[in-house]
């Protein structure tokens, strides 16, 4: 296994949306983010560069994405909260961690909030 698809498995396959009185919907992230561009096959999505980040209470991960269809970059950023529903009941119970993704483009502009994971 090279790198790159180490990469691959940093990237969650599905996230969900939340829609109003419908429920969760579950999106596929092998998709261009970037305006104008419709790619959805992931053969023409390359990751190439991982940052990640530790702090207290969360852990982010960038994964930067070139494709090849509109010859753009955009980043994944990954967000993993910890602790976000800390059981007091259950003393011992591993505690609740929920995920946010965010696309960013190039230059880490925010093109929105994905869903969760
Ligand atoms: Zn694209």
């Amino acid at each position: 296994m090279n790198d790159k698809e180490d990469l691959r498995n940093e990237i969650p396959e599905y996230v969900y949306i939340a829609l109003a009185r419908r429920g969760m919907e579950k999106i596929s992230l092998d998709q261009c983010f970037l305006k104008n561009c419709d790619n959805e096959d992931p053969k023409l999505l390359e990751p190439f560069k991982k940052e990640e980040y530790e702090e207290v209470n969360k852990q982010t991960k960038k994964i930067y994405i070139k494709c090849k269809k509109c010859n753009g970059i955009f980043i994944l950023k990954l967000e993993t909260l910890k602790e976000v529903a800390k059981s007091t009941k259950h003393e011992g119970e591993e505690p609740l961690s929920m995920g946010l993704v965010y696309a960013l483009d190039e230059k880490g502009k925010n093109l929105g909030h994905i869903g969760y994971f």
